[in-house]
């Protein structure tokens, strides 16, 4: 089941969403698909966010717990 002709391939690009051909000009296919990949950028942008929090709260916890720990030694 091949579509693609051999030899010349036309310009296009594909909805990074849903996969369909469309033109090399756009970037979704439509404003539902552009919607959809702007909220899963937002999601990961925050779960990046909230993972570097985190990491940065565990490095500030593991400070303090060695420096808690060499005063009391
Ligand atoms: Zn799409």
């Amino acid at each position: 089941m091949s579509l693609k002709a051999s030899g010349s391939a036309p310009a296009h690009k594909h909805c990074p969403v849903c996969g369909i051909s469309i033109a090399p000009t756009k970037d979704y296919c439509s404003d539902a698909c552009r919607d959809m990949d702007e909220e899963a950028q937002r999601k990961m942008k925050n779960y990046r966010r909230l993972t570097l929090f985190l990491m940065v709260g565990a490095l500030a916890v593991l400070i303090a717990l060695s420096f808690i720990l060499r005063v009391h030694g």
